[in-house]
């Protein structure tokens, strides 16, 4: 599966990061991060294969703004 974040939807409020330090890091521009992500070109989002959801359900249920999605 794939964890995929809407980063232009990103409004900086740093939950993700907080329940899901693993994989989540604020950047210098504002926005979180998913670490070790590939930005795909046709959307912008951000995008990681995981086997495992770990703390990433966590970052999905506390985001306000539903920009952090998991994908089968
Ligand atoms: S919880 Fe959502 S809006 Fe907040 S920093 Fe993380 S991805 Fe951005």
């Amino acid at each position: 599966m794939k964890i995929v974040h809407e980063t232009e939807k990103c409004i900086g409020c740093g939950a993700c990061t907080v329940v899901c330090p693993k994989y989540w890091k604020m950047g210098d521009d504002g926005k979180a991060h998913l670490l070790n992500s590939k930005i795909n070109p046709d959307t912008k989002n951000e995008e990681l294969e995981i086997k495992e959801t770990e703390c990433n359900r966590e970052a999905v249920n506390v985001c306000p703004v539903q920009c952090i999605h998991i994908q089968k």
